[in-house]
């Protein structure tokens, strides 16, 4: 919940000095709360209005970064119960278990299989992005050691699961420099589990069996200076769990309980892969920012990681293809040239009907801002211009050498202005993509 003008204007100094370059202390406020201007920028506030101040404007839940670089996950950050409300920010995070039981080659082969958990959906790349090892040996070096191996391996961000400090610390010897999200710290290992990670500059993960609970430890946690927590709700059944989750997200958004202001945790390990499915589904949609699954199935991920997909897309932002130059099949110097725009709905069902033709043929893909043909022409982001701006971008009289131009039949109105402005010939093609392949095979031949 943003903090008001007016809540601001209540920590200024109230002396209207001018300062900050603004006529009085409650038009800085107001800018200040619409984010158009900096606290720093007035030098007279008090450092005990900064803090409260700073503490207002943090997030409603935390924002916990685990992995490094390539394997970097961000969890957390979300602003709204329900995505129309404005959009959800960052993407459940699917993990696979990887037991500490397994070594050699049996171990090789699980890190593999969760690896290879990758999927290519409507032109974007979805894949499980965390191992979870899991302290089954009860071993502290026989947990550091799978630890190490998965860190190796590499391409996943790492959660080291164990009870035990005494093995999270051994585990994190290996592998600190990945930073893990490690835990569970529970009410009796919390003072323990905390040290580890602020020592260590490692997120935590919060174990309690109730909402209360979770938070009474939550706030243990971070009275020994860890910020970044991670609350696994452990124990009740599904549905009493979505509850529990429901309930972190609506008091963390609407009250700023700020004890359950944080990402949460689930674990879809029991049963079959079927029955983890179901789980891990339902807790995608309330409200899990991490689910941990107990098997390889790629039968299991593709649906998921789609559920995951369609849930986070920003329904403000049309789902978008890069706009470049697309082949289709193996075409050269005489192939058909064919223009439509970004919008994945437009350009895979296009695709797709070119490939159907059995003509090899280039697609250019203009940027018309993740907007349909006639949406994009009817708003001016489909033009001659543009169009005539990416021919030239992308270089189409290096790849062809006829000049002529297919353009969608729903625009054949632009065919003159697109002839003047590119000295290419367009050719009118049919209105509906359906009926390209007929098209193509009687029209380029
Ligand atoms: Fe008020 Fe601070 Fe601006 Fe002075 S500098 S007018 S005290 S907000």
């Amino acid at each position: 919940m943003a903090i008001t003008g007016l809540e601001i204007f209540k920590l200024l100094p109230k002396t209207n000095c001018k300062k900050c370059g603004m006529p009085t202390c409650l038009a800085f406020a107001m800018q200040l709360a619409q984010k158009r201007a900096k606290l720093e920028d007035c030098p007279c506030v008090s450092e005990e209005a900064k803090q409260t101040l700073a503490a207002a404007a943090a997030p409603p839940i935390r924002l916990v970064k685990f992995g490094i670089a390539e394997t970097q996950v961000q969890i957390g950050q979300e602003t709204v119960l329900f995505r129309h409300d404005e959009k959800f920010h960052n993407p459940t995070v699917l993990a696979v278990t990887v037991s500490d039981k397994l070594t050699g080659d049996a171990l090789n082969r699980r890190i593999e299989a969760v690896k290879s958990l990758q999927f290519d959906r409507v032109g974007i790349h979805v894949c499980v992005k965390a191992a979870a090892i899991v302290n089954e040996s009860g071993s502290a070096s026989s947990f550091a050691a799978a630890a190490e191996s998965v860190k190796k391996a590499g391409g996943l961000a790492l959660i080291l699961v164990s009870d035990s400090p005494d093995a999270v610390k051994a585990a994190l010897g290996k592998t600190a420099d990945a930073v893990p999200l490690i835990g569970s710290a529970t009410k009796e290992t919390a003072e323990a589990m905390a040290k580890i990670a602020k020592e260590n500059k490692c997120p935590l993960m919060a174990k309690a069996e109730s909402v209360e609970a979770l938070a009474e430890l939550s706030e243990k946690i971070k009275a020994c200076g860890v910020d970044d927590i991670v609350l696994n709700l452990d124990g009740p059944n599904l549905k009493d769990l979505l509850c529990g989750l429901s309930q972190i997200r609506v008091l963390s958004l609407k009250k700023v309980f700020r004890p359950l202001g944080y990402p949460t945790i689930s674990f879809s390990t029991k049963g079959d892969a079927n029955r983890q499915a179901v789980q891990a589904a339902s807790l995608i949609c309330k409200y899990s920012s991490v689910i941990v699954l107990d098997n390889t199935e790629p039968y299991v991920f593709l649906p998921l990681l789609t559920a995951v997909m369609n849930i986070f897309t920003d329904p403000q932002k049309p789902v978008q293809v890069e706009p470049k130059v697309y082949m289709v099949g193996e075409p050269n110097e005489n192939s058909p040239l064919l223009f439509t725009t970004n919008f994945s709905l437009t350009y895979y069902t296009v695709e797709s009907d070119v490939e159907a033709s059995r003509v090899p043929s280039y697609i250019l893909v203009v940027d018309t801002e993740g907007t349909s043909v006639l949406t994009a022409y009817s708003g001016d982001k489909l033009n001659e211009k543009t169009v005539a701006d990416a021919l030239t971008k992308h270089n189409m009289t290096s790849l062809v050498k006829h000049r002529k131009l297919i353009i969608p039949g729903y625009v054949a109105v632009m065919s003159g202005k697109l002839e003047d402005a590119t000295n290419w010939e367009i050719m009118v093609g049919p209105r509906e993509s359906s009926m390209l392949p007929k098209y193509l095979q009687e029209v380029w031949k």
